[in-house]
């Protein structure tokens, strides 16, 4: 990463925001204060079913009571309507990056379901073994659409864990890029965008690092020279196994803000519960990189 880092904010309405995604905010606007970045707010909003525009419009909402301010992209550009970083106005971008990728016969048509592929793999699995690799499924709207991926290891630095190794054509398989119902996939959409928005370092919860070596690979193949440099950062627990979601009403910013607490005050507390701080204290957005110094936690 030469020069000055350009990091993401980069939520799905698919509910409301709450204090996993303050955590995330923290990490992501701290360490893109410390090392002199910029952040860059994307609405992803992939999961045509799953996302709402209500969702969308509380969070922009929230973000702004909260104090976090993209540098590119601020809130008011997604309210004005369609904005060039909510992925479900990139579709254009999206599908030519994938007719580049069927043009080059990295493309394939799956049938497969998800409980198929957790029964004949024998397994509890993700990872797709490739069945309908040699099938000559067309790319229809109906059917999965997956990458041809490579086998080998990809390893990289993470800012907060050190060093990594993965083995995505393992965890992984054929990366869907396109789901039955036509949705660009996850995994599609935050490549093609991380990749076309220049996006070089990712700040992202510890749940999607397994997420990371696919998405390098993935990159490479969409024409990435360099990848981008990754951090993954502690989640907030609801039990020792238990991550927040999003079903976890009690913790969405609505509510903390219905209850009277004020912006600094649900930083403050969000930072305690990764153990950032030692004592609740109040924390403004701008005061946030002072919790995430690089040189003292990535020693911890
Ligand atoms: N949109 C994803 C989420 O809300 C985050 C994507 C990412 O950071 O790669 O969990
Ligand atoms: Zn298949």
């Amino acid at each position: 990463m030469t020069g000055s880092p350009l990091t993401r904010f980069a939520p799905a309405p698919t509910g409301l925001l709450h204090l996993g995604h303050v955590v995330n905010a923290i990490f992501v606007w701290g360490l893109a204060r410390q090392l002199g970045g910029r952040v860059l707010l994307r609405i992803e909003d992939h999961d045509r079913q799953r996302s709402r525009p209500a969702f969308e419009a509380q969070l922009l909402d929230d973000l702004d009571w909260l104090g976090f301010v993209p540098d590119i992209y601020p809130t008011s550009d997604f309210r004005r309507g369609p904005c060039p970083s909510r992925q479900s106005d990139r579709d254009a971008i999206y599908a030519a990056v994938a007719r580049r990728l069927a043009a080059e016969g990295r493309l394939y048509g799956c049938t497969c379901t998800r409980q198929e592929i957790a029964r004949r793999a024998g397994r509890q699995t993700s990872a797709y073994p490739g069945w309908c690799r040699d099938r000559g499924i067309a790319l229809d709207p109906g059917v999965t659409w997956r990458v041809r991926m490579d086998p080998g290891e990809v390893a990289f630095t993470d800012l907060l864990r050190g060093p990594v190794r993965q083995q995505p054509a393992l965890t992984h398989g054929d990366v869907a890029i396109r789901d039955r119902h036509g949705n660009w996939t996850y995994m599609f959409a935050v490549v093609v965008d991380d990749l076309l928005q220049d996006v070089d370092l990712v700040v992202r919860g510890v749940d999607l690092f397994d997420a990371t070596g696919p998405q390098i690979a993935l990159a490479a193949l969409i024409g990435r020279s360099q990848p981008a440099r990754f951090a993954h950062h502690p989640l907030v627990m609801k039990g020792p196994e238990q991550k927040l979601s999003k079903a976890d009403g009690d913790t969405g910013i609505p509510e903390l803000r219905r209850r009277g607490m004020s912006p600094a005050a649900v930083i403050g507390h969000a930072a305690r519960l990764v153990d950032l701080i030692a004592d609740e204290e109040e924390i403004s957005a701008e005061e946030v990189a002072r919790l995430v110094r690089l040189d003292q936690l990535a020693s911890r």
